[in-house]
């Protein structure tokens, strides 16, 4: 093996015996959680390295980025999970790869990646992304000038309000070439839930099991990154999304 597959294979190992030991304190099975490696900012080789060690599931975040990666790696059976914002005049490229969709947000973007799903011939998965510092969290005293009200600032990393997940996930499941798949959330840097993953993960729990009354195949709840994947797996995530854990520190952005 090369020092690159070794240094990977190394990684995967203990993430895999987190994702175990997780799964095993929960009095969950083990195939219960999906393994979602994110591989932004790192060279489609590592993804070919990553196929080859049995990873079948990989997520990126900037089309840019993406889309030459999935093209090197076409060869790859690799299902491939789309997590960034998304902006409208990107939703072409990324549904040429993207097989989910996990950073769904407003309508405007339902309407363009039917459209645009439909046109390719493809069925999209779509997780509605939950903004959970969104809610219950009134302003601090003192802090933000006092000008913020009500909604807090999501920090530009996306997700709608929970009461607007039934009117999304329905909006998916009436749009052609699109099927309503789950939920996604990121843990919240501020809000009722800062420094609270697990309670942050109950919550989109729940959220998931509301949804499901209405969606009943919707069945993806996407939680947990390097730092906080147990949490997600002791709530019930069926897929954690683990990048740093497995390819190292990114540089810069991303
Ligand atoms: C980068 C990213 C991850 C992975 O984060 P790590 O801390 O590197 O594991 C998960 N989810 C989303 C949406 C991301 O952008």
């Amino acid at each position: 093996m090369t020092d690159r597959k070794d240094e990977i294979a190394g990684n995967l190992a203990k993430v895999e015996r987190r994702i175990a030991e997780a799964c095993a304190a929960a009095g969950r099975a083990r195939d219960e959680v999906t393994l979602i490696v994110v591989t932004k900012t790192y060279p489609a080789s590592d993804v070919r390295i990553l196929a080859e060690l049995g990873v079948r599931h990989v997520a990126e975040n900037r089309d840019q980025d993406a889309a030459p990666k999935a093209a090197q790696c076409a060869d790859l059976p690799l299902v491939w999970h789309f997590v960034g914002q998304l902006q409208t005049n990107k939703v072409r490229s990324v549904v040429g790869y993207a097989d989910l969709v996990q950073s769904v947000d407003r309508a405007r973007l339902v309407t363009a990646l039917s459209r645009e799903a439909v046109r390719a011939g493809r069925e999209i998965g779509c997780l509605v992304q939950v903004a959970l510092d969104a809610e219950e969290s009134a302003p601090a005293p003192g802090v933000g000038g006092g000008s913020r009200e009500g909604r807090v600032s999501t920090g530009g990393r996306g997700g709608v309000a929970p009461a607007e997940i039934g009117e999304l996930a329905d909006l998916i499941a009436r749009s052609p070439g699109l099927r309503p798949a789950g939920l996604m959330t990121v843990a919240p840097l501020a809000g009722a839930y800062a420094g609270r993953p697990r309670a942050a993960f109950d919550r989109l729990m729940d959220l998931s099991t509301d949804l499901r009354r209405a969606h009943p195949a919707a069945t993806m709840v996407s939680a947990g990154m390097s730092a906080d994947l147990e949490d997600a797996v002791a709530a019930g995530a069926t897929h954690v999304r683990v990048g740093t854990a497995v390819l190292g520190v990114r540089a810069g952005l991303g």
